[in-house]
């Protein structure tokens, strides 16, 4: 393929299992004007279940730098990714660089190149729960700070930027661009299986201490008791599953399918068809609210307000009896109609290129 003389490239980062849908369609969209990119994987997802896997469905290929940082501690893998990328950057010297979401590598590769005064732009800049216990909180707002341009999914996105002092200029919303690649795998869609219900689980508040992991224990043998409940786990739920001796007990609940993480196109078919999801996802509320099926977020806040607005997700903190009574209701056939929101529309990647090429 022929790309354009004379510009140098775009260099576009992933790291961990929710950056590939963020970083695919833009990359599809730099191939389809042919303009000049790289893509690099910091390897913050090592595992394959959470990574190659998405890099061959999403026809991302094989990226052209791997920084292989592996997992870590939050300094280590932040640390990591700081000095591994500097070389790089230095002999690259792209035109920006196009962090995604809020993991550590977005907030280590941000940190990298604009020591190097190298112009970078943040997609899906402006979330926020408010919540700074979350690790992603501090990415989120560090990120933004620093970014040249922000790439905001949603009004909110723009009004939490205003709100910290982030000028205009700095500003385009663009929609969603997880929503163009949901759009994509939904061709691909086959036919819906038998009933279930739907679950993830990974984040810190809910599996890193026994008292958390037993209240999801109880929780589970009762949503079993309602409808087979399918549950691709987290690598780092089964490690702290087992670090507290409950393996044995989580794995034998009858009707639960446990499972190994699945791929995208898997993924997006399993919540396409189930009754109802229970997740402490943030991807997962933006999907399952474009695909209209119900969503209970375990968790007390949310920097995706506008899938409980206008989507089909709901809070539920960390009680449990909540979300059983809800997922009661769901099942009679009560919740909420969803809304359509503005720029979730499959269309995000032309609009980001479009944006890129206009600042930079
Ligand atoms: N996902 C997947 N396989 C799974 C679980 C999730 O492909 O077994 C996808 C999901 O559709 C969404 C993304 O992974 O696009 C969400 O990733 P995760 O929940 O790890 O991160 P978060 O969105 O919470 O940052």
């Amino acid at each position: 393929m022929t790309f354009r003389v004379n510009a140098s490239p775009f260099l576009l980062v992933a790291g961990a299992r929710p950056n590939f849908m963020k970083v695919a369609p833009i990359a599809r969209e730099f191939r389809r004007r042919r303009i000049a990119h790289r893509l690099l994987n910091t390897g913050q997802h090592h595992d394959a279940a959470l990574s190659s896997v998405f890099l061959h469905e999403l026809g991302l290929g094989r990226p052209d730098y791997n920084l292989g940082v592996g997992s870590g501690s939050h300094a280590q893998t932040t640390a990591r990714v700081l000095e591994r990328a500097e070389p790089i950057l230095q002999k690259l010297r792209p035109r920006a660089v196009i962090v995604v979401g809020d993991v550590n590598s977005t907030l280590a590769m941000a940190l990298a190149a604009t020591k190097l005064h190298i112009p970078v732009a943040h997609v899906e800049a402006g979330l926020r729960s408010r919540d700074r216990l979350m690790p992603e909180e501090t990415n989120r707002i560090l990120t933004d700070l620093i970014s040249d341009l922000l790439l905001t999914p949603s009004a909110d996105a723009d009004a939490n930027l205003r709100g910290e002092g982030i000028p205009a200029s700095r500003i385009a919303r663009v929609g969603n661009v997880m929503i163009d690649s949901l759009v994509d795998a939904l061709k691909r869609a086959r036919r819906p299986t038998s009933d279930f219900l739907l679950m993830t689980f990974h984040r810190p508040s809910n599996v890193d201490s026994l008292a958390g992991l037993k209240r999801l224990t109880d929780f589970l043998k009762k949503a079993t008791q309602l409808l087979p409940v399918e549950l691709p786990l987290h690598p780092r739920t089964r490690v702290q599953l087992q670090k507290h001796r409950l393996w044995k007990t989580f794995s034998a609940i009858p009707n639960l399918r446990i499972m190994e993480p699945v791929g995208y196109f898997d993924f997006v078919n399993r919540m396409r068809c189930a009754r109802a999801v229970v997740t402490d996802s943030g991807g997962v509320q933006e999907e399952t609210s474009y695909l209209g099926v119900p969503c209970l977020i375990m968790r007390t806040t949310t920097e995706r307000p506008i899938c409980v607005e206008r989507g089909t997700a709901e809070l539920m903190g960390e009680n449990y009896n909540r979300a059983l009574a809800r997922l009661r209701s769901i099942l009679r056939g009560n919740w909420k109609k969803p809304k359509p929101i503005p720029l979730w529309d499959g269309k995000t990647a032309p609009r980001i290129v479009k944006s890129l090429l206009g600042m930079f």
